[in-house]
């Protein structure tokens, strides 16, 4: 029987295919396919795996002190009994002869099975034997990786390429934003996860893959089963398990037009975006990599609006980039962007994107209570200034060959304003001196704490540009973790203080003859862009895929006639519906406006 399974709709679209279970802590195990000349050499790894547990067991147990609790040798012994069960390393061969997944996947998608098995034991003393089997795969997928640590694995092999294969979806409890990234490349053509809100930091990278995701989906790692059929509707946030051919038929058609509307959009890459009235509107790339930079070339981006550095710190065991490794990562954004702005960010560690990698259920456990509001962005640079300059250094150097403009993030207050910038000053010397080029940049700051927003005149003072960041200026605004699915439904960035603070901050820097744009998720979502157009905003910044979609929103815009939307929306009951009812009717007040309009910024 068909079942349903409701979440948060983080990137559009439709994936059909096959559930693959991945637990949190086994995500970054690599996920690929073996040639099918080499499926028997593959299953041979496995064997030969366990064969060297065996034998590690087996010097464990010979070891034992003759004092050793008599436990012990019981528990080597479950251990070795699990390892040498068919149910799993023979069955995990047959996932590698029948799926071709490579050993380490195979492994991991036979424990996902077993597990279950576990879960559902009546014996609690049985059910418990679950940790011994997780400890005795952990033992395997150490000895695979340290057997062949000079393997590299093809990550782009597509599940096609082995013809007849179906499409797969990975499914997990939660996903590291990190570990996502390194699934931009993978075999899986959409994501599932329990946790997570809709600008939590893994579906901002999910949506960067232009893939159907769902996130927040609560139970969908313990309902959907290895292997289950799912349709995963990004645009609903819905997963179907086990759907019937009727229900099938229909998402097909739907994947289909969503194929022709996608190649539609396509064409208008090399369109300007300019509005009816003739108002010349900049639409900026977000990325996590330099070479994504191609990505918002072919969307027809005219520049980077926010490159995400810390994407460079993550998943690095604690060995950060020194200036070289950054500055040739900085300079090959600029190569790749060919003489277009490039925005980077410096790092913004903390909150749902710590350094080791850790997902977001991992870091609830973590000692830190509330990491959005700890150590995080500038806070975590300022704390670790021989850090922060090796950025800065790396920045400024890489300015030498493009323009490249730096943005600071989460900036609250003016101590943190004069620190920064003695910190720029300070490595503006230290190049002089040492004789090493470095280009001019322009200096922003990211407004995405209300702080912040309510203290603009300070900052323009000091930046020549401010670019808004609404995930987090809606998370702080309204006091709702934005990684927290428990909350999703609260985060909402129609709430008219949010956007009271928007269009004050847009007025502001307009009014001061500064460069304002909006780098958030509201900037690549097309339900937005009149209202921010009317607010004044020109420069949106956003990931590639949603490039066409809001420029297709630009150039039926004429900004003349948008100017009272801002007013209506920020005054109605539901903002949401006024927007859209307003623009449906060409303008029109909408009934549940009450009085005269005021102006509010
Ligand atoms: C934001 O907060 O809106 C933003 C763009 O930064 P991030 O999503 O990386 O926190
Ligand atoms: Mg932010």
């Amino acid at each position: 029987m068909s079942i349903q399974v409701f979440g948060l709709p983080v990137s559009r679209g439709v994936a059909i295919g096959r559930a693959v279970l991945v637990a949190s802590s086994r995500v970054d195990v690599p996920h690929v396919f073996v040639d099918p000349d080499d499926l028997e050499a593959e299953v041979a790894r496995l064997h030969a795996a366990r064969d060297h547990v065996s034998t590690e067991f087996d010097n464990l147990k010979r070891d034992l002190p003759a004092d050793a609790p008599a436990e012990l040798a019981a528990l080597l012994d479950v251990h070795q009994m699990l390892l040498q069960d068919e149910a799993l390393i023979g069955a995990a061969g047959e996932w590698v002869r029948t799926r071709h997944y490579n050993a380490e996947w195979a492994l991991s998608a036979q424990l996902e099975v077993l597990a279950r098995q576990f879960d559902e034991m009546e014996d609690a003393y049985i059910r418990e034997r679950k940790a011994d089997l997780e400890q005795v795969v952990e033992r395997l997928l150490r000895q695979l990786a340290q057997a062949d640590a000079s393997r590299v694995p093809d990550a782009q092999r597509h599940p096609r390429d082995f013809g007849g294969e179906e499409p797969l979806v990975l499914v997990a409890s939660d996903i590291a934003p990190a570990d996502m990234l390194s699934f931009k490349r993978s075999v899986f053509t959409g994501f599932v996860t329990d946790v997570g809100g809709k600008t939590s930091h893994t579906a901002i990278v999910a949506r960067s893959m232009d893939i159907p995701a769902v996130v927040g989906a609560r139970q969908a790692s313990s309902l959907i089963r290895q292997d289950d059929y799912i349709i995963v509707d990004g645009d609903a946030g819905l997963v179907i398990v086990d759907p019937s051919p009727i229900v099938l038929e229909e998402y097909r058609f739907r994947q289909r037009q969503s194929e022709l509307e996608r190649g539609r959009l396509a064409r208008l890459r090399h369109t300007p975006a300019v509005t009816l009235d003739g108002e010349r509107v900049e639409l900026l790339a977000n990325i996590e990599m330099p070479d994504d930079g191609q990505a918002a070339l072919e969307a027809g981006a005219v520049g980077v609006g926010l490159f995400r550095s810390e994407f460079l710190f993550m998943n690095r065991g604690g060995k950060l980039p020194d200036e070289e490794e950054q500055y040739e990562a900085y300079r090959r954004a600029v190569e790749v962007m060919k003489g277009m702005p490039v925005t980077i960010r410096t790092v913004d560690i903390g909150a749902d994107k710590p350094l080791d990698g850790l997902s977001t259920s991992e870091l609830r456990h973590e000692s830190v209570l509330n990491p959005a509001l700890g150590l995080r962005a500038i806070r975590w640079s300022l704390s670790e200034p021989s850090m922060f300059r090796k950025q800065l250094r790396a920045l400024f150097r890489a300015a030498h060959h493009g323009p490249v403009k730096v943005l600071i993030p989460m900036l609250a207050s003016q101590r943190e304003i004069r620190q920064t910038l003695d910190n720029i000053a300070h490595v503006q010397r230290q190049l002089t001196d040492a004789g090493k080029p470095y280009g001019q940049v322009e200096l922003g700051a990211m407004i995405e704490v209300p702080a912040a927003a309510l203290t603009l005149p300070i900052f323009l003072q000091h930046f020549d540009f401010i670019s808004i960041g609404t995930n987090d200026l809606i998370q702080y605004t309204l006091a709702i973790d934005r990684a927290d699915e428990a909350v999703a439904h609260l985060y909402d960035p129609w709430h008219p203080a949010v956007l009271s603070l928007i269009r004050s901050c847009i007025e502001q820097a307009r009014a001061a003859g500064k460069g304002v744009s909006v780098c958030g998720e509201m900037a690549g979502d097309p339900a937005f862009t009149e209202l921010l157009l009317a607010m004044g905003l020109r420069s949106f910044s956003m990931h590639p895929t949603q490039v066409a979609s809001v420029k297709q929103r630009v150039l039926r815009a004429d900004t003349r006639r948008l100017l009272p939307l801002a007013n209506v929306v920020m005054q109605a009951a539901d903002p949401e519906q006024a927007c859209a009812d307003w623009l449906l009717s060409g303008g029109a007040p909408p009934a549940s406006v009450a009085g005269p309009v005021v102006v509010n910024g």
